[in-house]
């Protein structure tokens, strides 16, 4: 008999953060700190325009300022350098970021390298990419530091446990694998050349899907009493939101599982709101504003 997994809420967690954040808002405010998030948004793709109009109202919810600075995708690339070297050197400016993806005939590698650290909210630069595989202070990629504050809010301890990642992109799968060590987890990083790959998942204590393959993870994939995170996000043709892993299956299996749509998605919005305040905060202790 295989008892109901306890599900692992992100939408509750994210309240927690959400909460945290706008408190610290609030008190930076009363020392006439700001905290202020600025997002380039170029084109006309519906999804980004979505995203990012969810990301203002979540400022917005804990008092944080948003600016966003909107292009046609006729654009130039030049034009773009010039306004991330003008948001760099801004003192207002707390954090920014670029929507992805970018309108063909757009770059989006020159512009993300050359946002500086300290207003890095997405953590995605070379250099915040470096600075966290060397264990330098950095602003941590949202999606992957969210899995973290999401297992480590539920009292899932990391330290000395089997964790394996399936997927190893830029955005989740590498940086989560950095994460991981940094908790003392022992850390497997599965892709798509992996050998018997039901095998290797299945020695994990801690299994974390981002391979953007929808329902890819069956019960075959997880041990017994193994705690799933399902980073991935997929649209049903029929309506709402499926995960990479197939959850009604994995569900009696696990001993925690997060569902798709309110496990991973609310932490990564989250974890923004959490570095744009950690660069204000940085801003101000280094007195740069
Ligand atoms: P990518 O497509 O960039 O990377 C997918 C990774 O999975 C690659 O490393 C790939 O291997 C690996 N992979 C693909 N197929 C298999 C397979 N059959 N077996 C093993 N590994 C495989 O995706 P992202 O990392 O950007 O995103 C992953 C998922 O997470 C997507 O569904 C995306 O929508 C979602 N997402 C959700 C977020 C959230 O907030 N919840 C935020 C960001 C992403 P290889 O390198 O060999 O090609």
């Amino acid at each position: 008999m295989t008892k109901a997994a306890k599900i692992l809420d992100g939408r509750a967690v994210a309240a927690q953060i959400r909460a945290e954040v706008g408190e610290e808002v609030r008190v930076l405010a009363e020392r006439d700190v700001p905290v202020r998030l600025d997002v380039i948004l170029v084109g006309d793709d519906p999804a980004s325009t979505t995203y990012v109009n969810m990301k203002q109202r979540d400022c917005a919810e804990v008092g944080i300022e948003s600016r966003t600075h909107r292009f046609g995708s006729d654009v130039s690339q030049k034009e773009l350098a010039v306004l991330v070297e003008r948001l760099n050197d801004d003192p207002a400016v707390s954090g920014f970021f670029i929507q992805l993806p970018l309108p063909t005939g757009l770059d989006h590698v020159p512009l993300i390298s050359s946002i500086i650290p300290s207003k890095d909210v997405d953590g995605l630069s070379p250099m915040s990419a470096g600075r966290l595989a060397v264990g330098l202070p950095s602003l941590l990629p949202c999606t992957p530091h969210g899995v973290i504050q999401l297992l480590y809010r539920n009292g899932i301890m990391l330290e000395g446990r089997e964790a394996v990642v399936v997927g190893r992109s830029n955005l989740v799968g590498k940086p989560l694998a950095q994460l991981l060590l940094r908790e003392n987890a022992t850390v497997t990083v599965c892709h798509s050349h992996t050998k018997n790959l039901a095998e290797v998942t299945r020695r994990a204590d801690v299994l974390i899907v981002a391979a953007g393959r929808r329902e890819m993870i069956d019960a075959e994939y997880v041990s017994e009493g193994a705690v799933v995170v399902d980073v991935g996000i997929h649209r049903r043709e029929e309506g709402g939101l499926v995960g990479d892993v197939k959850f009604d299956e994995v569900e009696p299996v696990a001993s925690r599982i997060t569902p798709v749509p309110g496990g991973v998605g609310p932490m990564t919005r989250a974890m923004l709101l959490y570095n744009t305040l950690e660069a204000a905060r940085t801003a101000e202790d280094a007195g740069t504003r």
